[in-house]
């Protein structure tokens, strides 16, 4: 439930940095941030406080007037604020033990520490965003990669709102003919026909289509892919993911089956971030800690979005490589043909006798050949996978926006068909106020509570 109170939270990262912002939020945010700190200039003291305007002064602890920091202080009348209520910022020096310490002052002088998201969730229910904006805040700061960074940043400045808002305009106005049909049904109006409402109907449900289809595209944009690297022990998987890495995470050793967990780390690709994970070598397990490690190789590699099948060309093909092959023709895949610095044993034409149908690029981890041309395998992956590059166009890319569009699209289908069986219009308009408010769920213009609670414990404190 929402209650009016003034919450305090520390608004920058946990740890020791340059700088830490608490902020407080709520009608007593002014006189709480006043009680604890004072502006240096005591001429200033008296002055009505000028806002949106950093002043110098100190954090005190009131019980003893003792000055904890030299701290920042700027103030934010509402409703024009981040929260649309009164907030104050306490900009203090970024020690981990001070920032405890200020916001146990401000809650002794009658702050409540916030919960994750609270700030946000106040925000929306004060109208300062709706709820794709919201999201979109979350978005932002978990972005990996360009392209995720543009998605949030449009989401943020309402191109997916103004979508949607645009489809749910287009639903109440057939609902308002339908209205008319059922109040005016004796007057002798010029209504339109029902093919002409399935008409309308269909075509607003293309619109839903076409944005409900732009989820793989959306979520790819903002999380990326994940790609296994996978191949039986000493191919050379650690190698490449080093390489690839620039740095030496994996631990590369001559001795089989030393990387025995999943190992991963994010690169960026076209703007795309991209998840490798080194999986233990695929072959048959021996002791213990290497018999989970090659479990769970091979779920994530069943859980990845892309492979990176990899065989050793200085040896011939094994049982192992032939198991290799048999995961790659399951999905998207990239085979490498690594330490072709040494005398080869076998070719690329070896591996496609055998049944492998990805492209075969020509690797050596050793002397870094083949490094571009797997970065543009890549990338030509991900953008099959993300259905072209879409550049900057309005995509989904929750589970939650697809659900709704699901549940819009579904009673869309239902309107039109009922429509064209000639039903009462009463029929048709329900499952056209279904459609509507399936569509106002995305921007939370109807939203349940349990709904927001879910969004909004997605955040950190202090958002
Ligand atoms: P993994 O078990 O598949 O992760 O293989 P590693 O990356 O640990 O490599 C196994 C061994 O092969 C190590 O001694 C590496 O130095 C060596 N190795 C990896 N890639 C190459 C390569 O391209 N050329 C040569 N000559 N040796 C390589």
């Amino acid at each position: 439930m929402y209650v009016e109170d003034t919450i305090v939270a520390p608004a920058t990262a946990p740890g020791r940095g340059a700088v830490a912002i608490v902020r407080l939020s709520g009608p007593a945010a002014h006189r709480i941030a006043h009680v604890i700190w004072r502006p240096l200039k005591p001429s200033a003291r008296s002055a009505k406080p000028a806002q949106r305007r950093l002043r110098l002064g100190e954090i005190h602890d009131p019980a003893c007037g003792t000055a904890l920091d030299r701290a920042m202080a700027v103030f934010f009348n509402a409703p024009r604020t981040l929260t649309g209520e009164s907030v104050a910022e306490l900009h203090c020096h970024g020690g981990t033990y001070l920032v405890r310490r200020v916001l146990g002052l401000a809650i002794a002088a009658g702050a409540r520490a916030a919960e994750p998201g609270e700030f946000t969730r106040r925000a929306f229910l004060n109208g300062r965003i709706d709820l794709s904006a919201a999201e979109a805040i979350r978005d932002l700061v978990e972005a990996r990669g360009e392209r995720a960074l543009r998605l949030a940043i449009a989401q943020l400045g309402g191109a997916l709102a103004e979508r949607v808002e645009g489809m749910r305009a287009q639903v109440i106005s057939i609902l308002a003919h339908l209205e008319a049909a059922i109040d005016f049904a004796d007057e002798d109006l010029e209504l339109p026909q029902p093919e002409q409402i399935a008409t309308s109907i269909a075509a607003l449900a293309a619109d839903v289509a076409v944005l409900h289809a732009s989820f793989e595209r959306g979520r790819i944009r903002r999380e990326g892919i994940r790609a296994a690297i996978v191949g039986r022990t000493n191919v050379g998987k650690s190698s490449i993911l080093n390489l690839m890495l620039g740095a030496e995470r994996a631990i590369v050793t001559p001795i089989s089956g030393t990387t025995r967990d999943v190992i991963e780390d994010t690169i960026e690709l076209g703007g795309y971030a991209v998840m490798l994970q080194d999986t233990a070598g695929v072959r048959e397990p021996g002791d213990e800690v290497e018999r989970i490690g090659v479990e769970r190789a091979l779920e994530r590699a069943r859980d990845a979005e892309l492979l990176i099948a990899v065989f050793d060309s200085a040896s011939p093909l094994t049982a192992e490589d032939f198991r290799v092959i048999a995961l790659a023709a399951e999905r998207p895949s990239i085979a490498l043909l690594n330490k072709r610095d040494l005398p080869a044993q076998i070719a690329a034409c070896d591996l496609q006798a055998s049944g492998l149908r990805a492209p075969v690029i020509d690797f050596s981890a050793r002397t870094a050949t083949g490094v571009e041309a797997l970065r543009t395998a890549l990338l030509a992956a991900i953008e099959a996978a993300a259905g072209g590059d879409g550049a900057d166009d309005v995509a989904i890319s929750r589970v939650r926006h697809r659900e709704a569009l699901t549940h819009a699209l579904e009673a869309l289908g239902r309107a039109r068909d009922s429509t064209l069986a000639r039903m009462p219009p009463e029929i048709v308009a329900v499952e056209m106020n279904a459609a509507a408010e399936a569509l106002a769920a995305i921007t939370g213009t109807i939203g349940s509570e349990d709904v927001l609670d879910l969004i909004f414990r997605e955040f950190c404190i202090g958002k």
